[in-house]
């Protein structure tokens, strides 16, 4: 940048230096040429001849004597003309052979002298520089040969500036005029051919500029200072926008003047290490205050020396590699992450180099496998850690793997020191770019847990876990398996279906965690019965065995022993339990030719049994079946009886107990569900109500009762109460209070009027959910009674939970009250028990006077039976509801 013209300026200085040179010469030149012995070959000046001859005629005149003194004189001027002549010769040489033209004027302003660089620059000839051509005629003939473009003023003005006249001549060339005036009045003018330097320096120029450019838009911060003074002398852009200072502020500036101490400080010391350092540059990190941030810098610096060796220049270039740092920090934290992760997977990862088998990566899991730590085994082979015998197979195996150039995965033992272990190898090819394979990953898995807990669970899809006997899946395979063997044969066998009563008063009493004690204790005295026959658990109380052997006697005999074994008390946890079985029997091959046919066969068996009494064991026959496909057929015609409006309701009235029946006040009535079916007649609600519980038509049917219950009762004139019975299936699959609640709304009726009968079913079901239920209903208004009160486990506790507002007494206490002296006492407990509890109580199945007068004696509240009326259409009790029964007549369903 600096000094790019100094060549030319060099050359200048030496033309000018014999420019001089020539001028001191010039005196004797002239003096010489008005000698009139003087002819160079090249013209200089134009000296007068007749000054000469002046002076040789004056001296004959003179003196002659003074002729030899002449002679003398001229001898003696001839010796200095030769010498003038030998300088003369040697100048005009010189100036001739500069590589520049020279021009000479004098003070008179004619040209004296021109050398033949001048004449060739601009294309002129000797005869083109007449004698006596003064200089302004010579720039005037330039001008007229197109060689001039500059006026006189201007000529002589920018030439004799230290830059110089520039002037471009048609060919291209420029040319570098000098003008120089001299003491005496004369001047010279030198004209340099600088076209080529001119070239250079263009280019010289555009490269900087353009390497400027470049320097400018890297991104990497560049300045550079002169050692010497230590100030910047450059700095490009990202400088700028780094220290937030601009190019004018730093150029010229020490780092002391313009950072602060401790940064100047420190790039002063980056810099004296650049500038001693033998290999000519530096690189270091550095941190610096920009701001409130700390960046760290990477820094590089060179050195720059000079010609004679000497540092001249310091380049500094750096980069705010903060960022990058921080990336690096993460990603060297994501590998050691990383290498944690693969180290402490529960798996042993082993990773192989296929060129020689070498194991280059081993995790902590591999351990195991290798029998050494994974330091030590890296670099191995497996024939350096395996005995032979087992590194064959190995390296058999990685190579399968390898051809195969996929995933091969295969379990097998493996001995390790915890024993002999089952794992699941999987080994995974690695291809390189050229897709050839170059790692070999393996994983073993030790699967020994996990295969044992498939066996485990394999166990339990088919065994109870409570009982651990086979379940009902088991049994009817079982069965199965049973019925292949004899099939064909004049084998038969039994399948036992055996019920376990008393398991629900068990749970209630006692609690679930003692009923499972009873079930283990029972599933082990039945095994231990059947002596190695097949025993399964089929349901939560529900038992199925095989016996093979002369058919029913065997099975009957079975039945009999299982009596025996389960009769005698349980001690669980100190307390007596005592449960029985029922036993239900089918027989193969008589009654079903399937494992599913005889299982349902023996549960038929055991449904009559029950129905019959608890404890029997009943044989299957074929009529059962013929009531359980008749069950089948009666459910089907249920579901359209709604549709087809074959149900009706019959009202029962319900009466505050008086003494007789005439003083016995109708407060109002139980609605009752019939069926008339089309074929069959009248069903008991007694057989479908459970057949629609058993379906969850009860939902839809329910809905139904309820609705014409409250329709029918909100029509009639005296407003008595009407009581609707609810099944616990309406609580488990209905929404009940909204239900309830809709209807109200619907038909009119006032809550107050309608009471809901529910059996402790519903709180046996799901006792929390039942009794949220109940409490929602009561909050509509409506009053729950509990319905047959006495019949089931009558548990207290229900009574407790729940604020009923009434209790009706089972039936079946009412009809033994004057039979049994217990039934009397029953029911007066019941009442105290009611009245303590502020609920009121309601007697069915009150059919005679003398029932009704006890409980009336009693302090019963209210009364229910045929003594005051069966159920019947309420057209039938008309009048009861303040209707005329001859403008009403008898309602039927629709
Ligand atoms: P429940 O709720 O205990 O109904 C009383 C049953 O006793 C009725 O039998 C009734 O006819 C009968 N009964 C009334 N007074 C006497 C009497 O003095 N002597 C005798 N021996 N029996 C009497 P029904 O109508 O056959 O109903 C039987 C059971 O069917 C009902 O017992 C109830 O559990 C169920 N049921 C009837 N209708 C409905 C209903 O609409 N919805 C629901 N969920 N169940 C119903
Ligand atoms: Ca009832
Ligand atoms: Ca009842």
């Amino acid at each position: 940048m600096a000094g790019k013209n100094w060549q030319a300026g060099s050359k200048n200085s030496l033309a000018t230096a014999l420019v001089c040179l020539a001028a001191s010469a010039w005196p004797c030149a002239h003096a010489l040429a008005a000698s009139g012995g003087f002819q160079p070959s090249s013209y200089v000046g134009s000296l007068d001849p007749n000054v000469i001859w002046e002076v040789l005629i004056g001296g004959i005149v003179i003196a002659s004597f003074v002729g030899a003194v002449a002679i003398w004189v001229v001898s003696a001027l001839r010796r200095v003309q030769r010498s003038q002549l030998r300088r003369n010769f040697f100048i005009s040489s010189a100036l001739n052979h500069l590589n520049q033209g020279v021009v000479m004027i004098d003070p008179r302003g004619r040209v004296i002298f021109c050398n033949d660089q001048y004449l060739n620059l601009y294309g002129l000839t000797r005869a083109d520089v007449p004698r006596d051509m003064t200089g302004a005629q010579l720039l005037e003939m330039r001008r007229s040969r197109g060689v001039l473009h500059n006026s006189d003023e201007e000529f002589y003005g920018r030439a004799a500036t230290p830059e110089g006249l520039i002037t471009e001549l048609p060919d291209g060339r420029s040319v570098l005029v000098k003008y120089f005036t001299l003491p005496n009045g004369g001047s010279v003018a030198t004209h340099l051919d600088c076209t080529e330097q001119r070239k250079l320096s263009r280019k010289l120029s555009s490269t900087t500029q353009f390497l400027e450019s470049v320097l400018d838009n890297v991104p990497v911060c560049v300045a550079a200072k002169n050692i010497e003074d230590g100030r910047y002398i450059f700095a490009n852009r990202a400088f700028e926008r780094f220290s937030r200072f601009s190019r004018d502020h730093i150029v010229g500036k020490r780092a002391e003047e313009i950072f602060s101490p401790a940064t100047a400080a420190a790039i002063v010391k980056a810099d004296t290490a650049a500038i001693s350092a033998p290999e000519g540059y530096h690189r270091n990190e550095f941190q610096v205050e920009r701001g409130a941030q700390r960046r760290i810098l990477a820094s590089n610096r060179v050195i720059a020396r000079n010609e004679k060796g000497q540092p001249e220049f310091l380049i500094a270039l750096f980069d705010d590699v903060t960022d990058r740092r921080s990336l690096s920090r993460e990603l060297e934290n994501a590998k050691k992450f990383l290498e944690l992760v693969v180290d402490n997977i529960p798996v042993a990862l082993i990773v192989e180099r296929v060129k020689d088998g070498k194991y280059l990566l081993a995790n902590r899991s591999a351990e195991t496998i290798l029998n050494r730590s994974r330091e030590e085994a890296t670099g191995l082979t497996a024939a350096d850690i395996f005995n032979p015998r087992e590194a064959k197979l190995i390296v058999a195996r990685d190579e399968a793997a390898i051809r195969k150039r996929g995933l091969l995965a295969e379990e097998h033992p493996i001995s390790t020191k915890d024993g002999l272990r089952l794992f699941l190898t999987r080994r995974m090819t690695v291809l390189d770019d050229a897709g050839e394979p170059q790692y070999l990953i393996k994983t073993h898995e030790d699967v020994t847990d996990r295969r044992q807990t498939e066996s485990r669970m394999a166990h339990m899809a088919y065994h109870d876990g409570l009982t651990d006997l086979p379940n009902r899946a088991a049994f009817l395979q079982a069965l199965a398996q049973m019925i292949e063997a004899c099939a064909g044969t004049d084998e038969e066998f039994a399948v036992l279906c055996v019920d376990l009563d008393g398991l629900k008063e068990v749970n209630d009493v006692f609690g679930h965690a003692t009923g499972d004690k009873v079930l283990i204790e029972v599933a082990r005295r039945l095994q231990e019965t059947a002596r190695g026959g097949v025993v399964a658990r089929l349901s939560g109380d529900e038992f199925g065995l095989i016996i093979d052997g002369k058919q029913p006697e065997a099975g009957q005999a079975l039945a009999a022993r299982l009596g025996e074994a389960l009769a005698n008390e349980f001690q669980i946890d100190g307390k007596a339990v005592r449960t029985g079985v029922t036993t239900g029997i089918s027989v193969f091959p008589h009654n079903g030719p399937d494992a599913a046919a005889l299982l349902a066969n023996a549960g038929a068996a055991l449904f009559r049994a029950k129905q019959k009494s608890r404890g029997t064991v009943n044989l299957f026959e074929p009529e059962m079946d013929q009531q359980i496909r008749d069950r089948r057929v009666l459910h089907q015609d249920l579901s359209v009886a709604i549709k087809n409006g074959e149900l009706s309701l019959h009202y029962q009235p319900q009466a505050a107990s008086g003494d007789t029946v005439a003083t016995s006040r109708i407060i109002g009535f139980e609605a009752l569900a019939r069926w008339m079916h089309p074929l069959r007649g009248f069903v008991s609600p007694a057989d479908f109500i459970p057949i629609a519980e058993e379906s969850g038509l009860i939902v839809e049917m329910g809905e139904w009762i309820l609705r014409e219950a409250c329709r029918e009762a909100a029509s009639w004139p005296v407003p008595l109460q009407v009581a609707v019975n609810l099944s616990p299936a309406q609580f488990m699959h209905g929404d009940v209070v909204n239900l309830v609640h809709s209807i109200l709304l619907e038909t009119g009726l006032s809550p107050g009027r309608l009471e809901l009968e529910i059996t402790e079913g519903v709180l046996i079901e799901d006792f929390d959910r039942g009794l949220a239920l109940l409490r929602r209903l009561k909050a509509l208004g409506v009053r729950i009674s509990m319905d047959d009160f006495g019949s089931g486990y009558s548990s207290l506790s229900y009574l407790q939970a729940f604020p009923f507002d009434k209790i009706k007494i089972d039936r079946a206490f009412v009809i033994n009250l004057g039979k049994t002296p217990q039934s009397a006492n029953i029911v007066r407990a019941v009442i105290d028990l009611g009245h303590g509890l502020e609920m009121s109580i309601v007697a069915e199945g009150v059919e005679t006077a003398e029932q009704l007068s006890f409980l009336a004696k009693e302090g019963c509240d209210a009364v229910q039976g045929y003594l005051l009326g069966k159920p019947a259409p309420i057209a039938q009790y008309a009048p009861l509801v303040g209707r005329d029964n001859t403008m009403e007549p008898a309602r039927k369903t629709g």
